[in-house]
C-alpha cells in the first residue's frame, strides 16, 4: 500500500511529501512512482492503517503499487508516525472520545522542570477528558536512527504534561501496521519503553532509564561509578569535579545530564595529602546528583587552610600532609586532622591570625571560635 505522496502546492515551492495521517479524505495527492492521482483512505475504527489508493478514473493506474519499496530512511521515520497514529485511533476508538489524533503536534511542556518550552509530538492520540491510566492522551515518539532525543528529559516533559508516552522503534511495525500488541505489551510490561501518568512520576522517570542503553559516552567517561566503594567527596578542581579521596572525576553528560565519571588515576594524586571524612552524610543533590564542593577559604595560615562548603556547610582543614572533611564540627576549632590532635602546639603569628608552626593548626581566640 502506498504510503507516501505528493502534495502540489499552489505556490513555487514545488511538491511537497504527505503522508496519509497528514491528508483530509477528499484531497487529491499525486503519486510520487507513475505521477497518477491518489487519495487517502482508512485509518477509522477496525480500518486498515490510513493509506493512498490511486483514483484510477484521473489517470492512475491499478498497476502502479506507489512509492515505498525503496524509501529513504526519513521517509520511513515519517510514514511510521503516520502509521502509530493510525493505530492509536484504531486502539482508543470506542474506548475513549477523541478530540485529536494526528502527527507533529506541538505540546506545551512550560510547566515541567525540563529546559524546553514547547515539544512537537512524533504521533498523539487526545482524549475529550482524562483517562485513569494513560493521562490526557498518549504520544508514541518514533525513535530514528539519525536522531538523537533526549529521552529521559523528553518521557519527563511529557508525563509532566498529563500524557503518556512510547518509545517506537522498527520492530513496532510492520510495513503497513503499527503493531498494537506490541503497544498494549510495553504498557501492560512495564518495561522501560512505554511511561504513564498512573504509573510513573515525572520526577522519579530518571532512574527508571540505564543511561548507556539510551546514550554514549565521551571516551574516558562512563556513566556507572568506576569506585563505588568509595564514598567520594567530590570538589571543584580547574573545571572539573574530582573526588579528594580516590580520584574519580565527575561531571553531568552534556546531552541527558545523567552523572558520568572517569576513573582517576591515583599515582598522579598528592599521596602525602591523606583525607579524612567525618560525619559524611551520603553527599546528593536533591535532584540525586553527587554533590560537588565548592570551597570558600576562611582563613589561609602558612601552614594550613580552613574552608567551608558554601553549598553544604562542611568543613575541611587541610596542612601539608592531611586533609580533614568535617560534616559536623560547629566551630574551626573543633576542625583537627590527626597530626594537629597530636600536637603539643606553639603560636606563632601568621598572616591572617595565630598558628602552630608545627602543624598549623589556627589559634581559637580564649576558647571563642575564631572565624565566626
Ligand atoms: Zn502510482
Ligand atoms: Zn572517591
Ligand atoms: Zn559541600
Ligand atoms: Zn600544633
Amino acid at each position: 500500500m502506498p504510503f507516501l505522496a505528493y502534495r502540489n502546492e499552489m505556490s513555487d515551492q514545488g511538491k511537497e511529501l504527505v503522508v496519509p495521517e497528514e491528508v483530509a479524505d477528499s484531497e487529491d495527492v499525486e503519486c510520487p512512482s507513475c505521477g497518477g492521482r491518489m487519495r487517502p483512505r482508512g485509518g477509522g475504527p477496525d480500518q486498515r492503517a490510513r493509506h493512498f489508493f490511486h483514483v484510477r478514473s484521473t489517470g492512475g493506474t491499478s498497476q502502479c503499487s506507489g512509492a515505498g519499496n525503496n524509501i529513504a530512511e526519513s521517509e520511513r521515520h515519517r510514514v511510521m508516525k503516520s502509521l502509530a497514529v493510525s493505530g492509536l485511533r484504531r486502539r482508543f476508538s470506542g474506548v475513549e472520545s477523541i478530540d485529536q489524533c494526528s502527527t507533529e503536534i506541538p505540546i506545551d511542556v512550560s510547566g515541567s522542570q525540563g529546559r524546553s518550552a514547547g515539544r512537537r509530538a512524533d504521533a498523539l492520540v487526545e482524549f475529550a477528558s482524562r483517562n485513569r491510566f494513560f493521562g490526557e492522551g498518549v504520544i508514541v515518539e518514533v525513535q530514528h536512527a539519525n536522531e538523537s532525543k533526549n529521552i529521559p528529559q523528553v518521557t519527563a516533559d511529557y508525563l509532566d504534561a498529563g500524557y503518556s508516552v512510547m518509545w517506537a522503534d522498527e520492530s513496532c511495525f510492520s510495513k503497513d501496521e503499527f503493531l498494537l500488541q506490541r503497544f498494549n505489551s510495553a504498557f501492560n510490561e512495564d518495561g522501560g519503553r512505554a511511561f504513564s501518568p498512573y504509573r510513573h512520576s515525572p520526577q522519579r522517570i530518571w532512574s527508571e532509564f540505564e543511561p548507556s542503553e539510551w546514550f554514549s559516552t565521551p571516551d574516558g567517561w562512563q556513566f556507572e561509578d568506576p569506585n563505588p566503594d568509595c564514598s567520594h567527596e567530590f570538589q571543584r578542581d580547574r573545571g572539573d569535579a574530582k573526588c579528594l579521596l580516590c580520584g574519580t572525576q565527575y561531571q553531568l553528560h552534556s546531552e541527558s545530564q545523567f552523572p558520568m565519571f572517569s576513573p582517576g588515576d591515583r599515582s598522579q594524586m598528592h599521596i602525602a595529602n591523606i583525607t579524612y571524612v567525618r560525619g559524611a552524610d551520603d553527599a546528593l543533590e536533591p535532584d540525586g546528583t553527587p554533590h560537588v564542593h565548592i570551597w570558600s577559604p576562611e582563613n589561609r595560615g602558612e601552614r594550613s587552610t580552613v574552608s567551608t562548603c558554601s553549598r553544604c556547610r562542611a568543613k575541611k582543614i587541610s596542612s601539608k600532609s592531611e586533609t580533614v572533611i568535617d560534616y559536623n564540627a560547629h566551630s574551626f576549632e573543633q576542625l583537627e586532622t590527626p597530626e594537629m590532635q597530636h600536637c603539643d602546639h606553639e603560636w606563632r603569628r601568621t598572616g591572617s591570625g595565630e598558628e602552630c608552626w608545627k602543624c598549623g593548626k589556627p589559634k581559637g581566640d580564649d576558647g571563642m571560635g575564631m572565624y565566626f
